[in-house]
């Protein structure tokens, strides 16, 4: 029997080892099963290269439980060790290693994908004592027994074990029983080493029988060793990629495509990358590709390995050069990872081309579910929306669909504006704005329509991107404005007339906030009142609401324009109706208003010049008081407006025909609109 001390400097690190990574302790699993694989497959490559002459008989790995010693065991038949590796790979370089790794990490936490590099000392975090049984598979090798129980004293010494491989074996100390319960160790085996190369058994395959559950004779192996990403694309039929995705992710729809990843040159990559049909409900379905290392599982964040957008991919990467023992700051800066990350970017955006230009009608009936994927990668990723702008499309209101460039031509000639802006109109929900689409479509013009949850930094990014062009919302002003061209409508009111159509409208717009009265000349035949929103304000609101409402626009009230057609007839009729009760009291006012206005144009002339200390005071009151005159005689003037326009029922059913077209009228005064509208009509 050989006693010693294992070479550490710290007192005793395996208090730190149980402490270290406390949520994570499970992976001691990974690692020692890991070790075991590595190990058979050692020993395959050496009989295979005729270094190893014997027999490799079953190579399974057996992942063992016994509740009554409290022991979990991993048993290989792999190159096993001789008690000089014993004493050099565990005893020295494994236990520097691991305090090396604490050393370096013990501040790092969950930063560190998937905590590799602890290796077989993890064993510790779980136990109070591991033994290791091993034979050599090397010719006159003797078996060694290593046993520790988490002081840096060790202890060795020769074993009966008389089959080549090594056995692993945890007493599983008080605090980790749930260690030895079978659930929880078949979970961690599914999550870590469902793909790994060698057969792992873990327990008996079970039937029913008779009603009760019995163990058959057969082992339960618990992975696939050769899973679809490791296998050649040629032999793979699209079944097999939609079955491995279902394996994956049991309760999802079917993917939209898949790409097989298969490098080896400058950098070691495979995987297979699904498009899952993420429509608007992308938050939910982030975090979905699993990631790798020469099949053993690592992690099911790839944040920082993959481009921000193409985490809304699912599917497998594998790889043993994504350093996987490093902080998730540090491997965005890393050589490798930034190549790995652009060639899954070109291979994504090379595929969607192929299928655009192979089967355009397939692509357009899926476009929808693609859509947020590619316009998050092109606002996100400069050189995705460099290739993306060849196959990413346009949908208008009819359901055609058509490329930017496609699209330039359908409108260039009838919607470009007067200072040859190219308009592209958009709707963002073709219910509400059915009537402005209507409108427009009516002109001749096309609307696209553009309802998505990114849409809004999409129209932002494209108004950069495409020169000359200019995205307008369809409601956001009259018809006849939305494309400015070089026609100008004759008005049928004047200034004056406008003037006091305004404190008509707003007798009655008083109550409500946001408003703005704005007259234009329309024709005829288009509606009479209607309610637009400029593009701009609704923009740097609907921004900032998508900011957490950060910035000033949040806190404005929503600010509506109240578009009077002055040439429709029932504005006409109105003005009229209003002169015929109105212009006798009116006149009288504005008889008196006359005369002061000259006084007061007088009393400005001359003021205007003098220099300011010139002006004697006296010549200051007068105009102070001519204008209050003025002032007084305009609010009486607007009483009698007002009172007039409160009193309209003609001018609360226009008010309220807009609101309605707008979805605005709610409650009581769509009530009160119904009721009005009934005796309008006896
Ligand atoms: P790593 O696997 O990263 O090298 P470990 O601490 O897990 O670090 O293991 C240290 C060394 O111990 C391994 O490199 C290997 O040489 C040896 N070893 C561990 N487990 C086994 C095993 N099951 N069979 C043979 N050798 C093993």
């Amino acid at each position: 029997m050989q006693k010693g001390t294992i070479g550490v400097t710290t007192e005793n690190i395996f208090p730190i080892i149980k402490k270290f990574l406390y949520s994570d302790h499970e992976i001691f699993l990974r690692e020692l099963v890991s070790n075991a694989v590595d190990a058979t497959q050692k020993l395959r490559t050496l009989a295979s290269v005729g270094d190893y002459k014997g027999e490799l008989g079953d190579q399974t790995i057996r992942v063992t439980l016994d509740s009554d010693k409290k022991t979990l065991t991993i048993s290989d038949h792999g190159i096993g060790m001789t008690s000089e590796e014993v004493e050099k790979y565990i005893n020295q370089i494994a236990f520097s290693s691991a305090e090396d790794f604490l050393e370096k990490y013990k501040n790092a936490g969950n930063s560190i994908i998937g905590h590799f590099g602890l290796g077989f000392y993890s064993a510790f975090m779980v136990s109070e004592k591991v033994e290791i049984n091993t034979l050599s598979y090397l010719e006159g090798s003797k078996a060694v027994r290593w046993t520790c129980d988490g002081s840096p004293e060790y202890n060795m010494e020769e074993s009966t074990k008389d089959s080549f491989g090594t056995e692993i074996t945890l007493h599983i100390d008080e605090e980790s029983k749930e260690f030895l319960e079978k659930g929880r160790i078949s979970g961690i085996l599914t999550k870590y080493c469902k793909f790994l190369p060698v057969e792992i058994a873990f327990g008996k395959e079970t039937e029913w029988k008779d009603g009760k559950e019995k163990e058959t004779g057969k082992d339960n192996i618990i992975n696939d060793t050769k899973p679809l990403w490791t296998r050649k694309p040629a032999d793979l039929k699209p079944e097999d990629y939609d079955k491995f995705y279902h394996d994956l992710y049991p309760v999802l729809e079917d993917p939209l495509f898949n790409i097989h990843l298969n490098v080896d040159y400058p950098f070691n990559l495979t995987g297979v990358l699904y498009f899952p049909r993420i429509k608007n409900n992308f938050e939910i379905q982030k975090n979905k590709i699993q990631l790798y290392s020469n099949q053993v599982f690592v992690t099911d964040s790839v944040e920082g390995i993959v481009p921000e957008f193409l985490t809304l991919l699912h599917g497998v990467l594998d790889s043993p050069d994504i350093p996987l023992n490093v902080s998730r700051s540090y491997l965005q800066s890393d050589s490798n990872v930034k190549k790995i990350s652009s060639h899954i970017t070109k291979k994504v955006s090379d595929r969607l081309e192929e299928i655009f230009k192979s089967d355009r009608q397939q692509y357009e009936k899926k476009w929808d579910d693609l859509k947020l994927f590619i316009v998050y990668g092109m606002i996100t990723e400069e050189k995705f929306y460099e290739r993306a702008v060849k196959f990413a499309l346009l949908k208008n209101t009819d359901g055609k669909y058509f490329t930017f460039d496609e699209y330039k031509s359908l409108i260039a000639e009838n919607q470009t504006d007067k200072n040859k802006t190219l308009v592209y109109l958009y709707t963002t929900n073709p219910e509400e704005q059915f009537g402005y689409i209507e409108a427009a479509k009516n002109k001749g013009y096309d609307v696209l329509s553009l309802d998505g949850q990114l849409d809004p930094h999409f129209i932002n990014q494209m108004e950069q991107k495409l020169e000359g062009s200019r995205f307008i919302r369809v409601d956001s002003e009259v018809i006849d404005k939305l494309i400015e061209k070089d026609e100008v409508k004759e008005s049928k009111l004047d200034e004056k007339e406008k003037k006091d159509l305004s404190a008509i409208f707003d007798s009655q717009l008083k109550t409500r906030k946001g408003f703005m009265v704005q007259f234009e000349a329309l024709s005829e035949s288009d509606q009479p009142v209607m309610i637009t929103q400029s593009e701009y304000m609704r923009r740097m609101k609907d921004m900032s609401a998508m900011s957490g409402g950060g910035n000033m626009f949040g806190g404005f009230p929503d600010s509506y324009n109240m578009v009077v057609n002055t040439n429709h007839p029932l504005i006409s009729k109105m003005v009229e109706e209003k002169n015929k009760k109105l212009a006798e009291k009116l006149q009288t006012i504005e008889e008196s208003i006359s005369p002061l206005n000259t006084e007061k144009e007088q009393l400005q002339k001359d003021q205007k010049a003098k220099k300011e200390e010139e002006i004697p005071q006296a010549e200051k009151d007068k105009l102070d008081e001519v204008q209050k005159k003025i002032e007084g005689l305009e609010s009486e003037k607007r009483v009698i407006l007002e009172d007039f326009g409160s009193k309209s029922k003609t001018l609360k059913q226009l008010i309220d025909l807009a609101l309605l077209s707008n979805n605005m009228l709610k409650g009581e005064e769509l009530a009160k609109f119904v009721k009005r509208s009934v005796e309008l009509i006896k």
